[in-house]
């Protein structure tokens, strides 16, 4: 499995760091934001290493969709939207691709 240096997904992925995890599976973990843009602000991210959401393969792609839609499911009571990004996480800066559901 790709992994990058430093990369604090990564270092969650393999239980490395902490996280409030409300799913995982084998491609894909949904986790509380330590920023919170909104309550209940929730991060998908892939186990696997992708700088962009361009690199990212279709199976990863389809995963990151499927943990998506079961968080959104799981807000539903609540005002959500999902949105996409090539997200900036520092430190270091580096762009990772992630969906965000709150
Ligand atoms: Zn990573």
């Amino acid at each position: 499995m790709r992994r990058a240096p430093r990369c604090v997904f990564c270092e969650i992925a393999a239980g490395r760091a902490p996280a409030a995890l409300v799913f995982e599976d084998a491609s894909t973990l949904a986790l509380m934001d330590i920023a919170p843009a909104a309550r209940g602000h929730v991060l998908v991210i892939t186990r696997e290493h992708f700088e962009t959401l361009y690199e990212l393969s279709a199976e990863a792609a389809q995963g990151v969709a499927l943990t998506a839609r079961r968080v959104a499911l799981a807000l539903r009571s609540s005002p959500t939207g999902c949105l996409s990004s090539n997200r900036t996480v520092p430190p270091p800066t580096r762009p990772y691709p992630t969906i965000m559901c709150t």
